[in-house]
């Protein structure tokens, strides 16, 4: 089944193309990027769908937010056209490929404005989040000049930031996401991008009949190498955080933002999902995050990508080692870890079809 898994964006959009088609039952419709991929060729969302149009439990998996982490949710997906398990009544399937194309095509995590687009979905009426410990570590993270051996010397410093820092201090200012710096990491963006755009119609147009979604967004670079960490964030007395329990186990379940300084780390897709969708519909919104390499090394891997995108010329050999180096981080060209990308997709998406399965709209207001 590593067959699923393709070497670049248009092996992986063909190969769905095929899966889908073959198996007959599923609709297809493709959203033109207004960028073209690394070749000059066109990019796309994909999305696809199986069962009643008028379903209210829908089960949603979405993939490549975070462009070139694509690979392992694109082989996810097509993994489950295969095998998914037949659908009981009033239950249907919405997969979206490649939400970031342009990233997916030209190995980069962020979008061609360099937005991380899993922290673009924030209310922009509201005024951009302020990070006033990025702005402190802005020289540092994004340096004009990168040394020959790369960004060791960097992550150094950082890691002894992280050693005298509260962690979730720390998380926020390194990783939280900054609205202020376009050509720094972990940039959130000024506006709605076109891929938040993108998702909200198609949300609009494939959920309006939904009561229940059971979502997964399917990332790499977090986490123990091959493991799928399912993650979520739920208050303690939502009943999703416990039913989540039931059907997985442990998860890593986080309360959700309450103040505007919880503002930084937010802006991801599935709360961007729930805040679309609105009341009617019960969003059950969990990540499942593939680890791959240590924390320290995927950081060390966005700084030296980002300097070359500002600084550096992509297409010179320390450029397309940096997109190689990039390429493997997010998608270890290993059997063993494909392997087990799979097996754990496998289980989880068969967890929560029956999961979602076993739901009625009641369930979310228990007496
Ligand atoms: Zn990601």
């Amino acid at each position: 089944m590593t067959s699923c898994f393709s070497p670049d964006y248009r092996t992986a959009r063909k190969l769905i193309l095929q899966k889908t088609a073959a198996a007959g039952d599923w609709t297809h419709e493709a959203f033109k990027h207004p960028v073209s991929g690394r070749d000059g060729e066109p990019v796309y969302t994909d999305v696809f769908w199986k069962g009643p149009k008028d379903a209210t439990r829908v089960l949603t998996i979405s993939s490549g937010i975070h462009g070139v982490e694509g690979f392992c949710g694109s082989a996810a997906q097509c993994q489950f056209i295969e095998d998914a398990p037949p659908l009981a009544e009033d239950t249907a399937i919405l997969l979206i490929h490649a939400v970031n194309p342009y990233g997916f095509s030209h190995l980069r995590r962020v979008n061609e404005n360099n937005v991380d687009l899993n922290r673009n979905f924030i209310d922009f009426d509201a005024g951009l989040p302020q990070n006033e410990k990025y702005r402190e570590l802005y020289d540092l993270l994004n340096p004009d000049e990168l040394p020959p051996e790369g960004a060791d010397t960097i992550i150094a410093r950082v890691e002894e930031l992280r050693a005298s820092m509260e962690a979730l201090d720390f998380m926020k200012a390194v990783t939280g996401g900054q609205y202020e710096f376009p050509d720094g990491i972990q940039f959130g963006g000024r506006e709605p991008a076109w891929s938040r755009r993108t998702m909200e119609k198609i949300w609009d147009s494939y959920l309006s009949h939904a009561a229940i979604v059971v979502q997964i967004d399917v990332h790499t670079g977090l986490g123990p190498s091959g493991l799928g960490l399912l993650m979520m964030a739920a208050d303690d007395e939502e009943p999703h955080k416990a039913l989540t329990a039931e059907w997985f186990g442990d998860m890593f379940v986080t309360p959700r933002p309450h103040s505007a300084s919880d503002t930084i780390l937010g802006g991801y897709m599935n709360a961007g999902m729930e805040n679309h969708l609105g009341a009617r519909t019960w969003v059950i919104p969990m990540t499942l995050e593939y680890g791959t390499e240590p924390a320290k090394a995927v950081l060390g891997m966005l700084i030296e990508d980002n300097w070359l995108t500002h600084h550096g010329d992509v297409e010179s050999e320390r450029g397309r080692d940096i997109r190689q180096r990039l390429l493997r981080v997010f998608y270890p060209d290993d059997k063993a870890w494909k392997d087990a990308v799979l097996t754990r997709a496998r289980d989880v998406f068969d967890r929560a079809l029956a999961g979602l399965q076993s739901l009625s709209p009641e369930k979310r207001y228990p007496q």
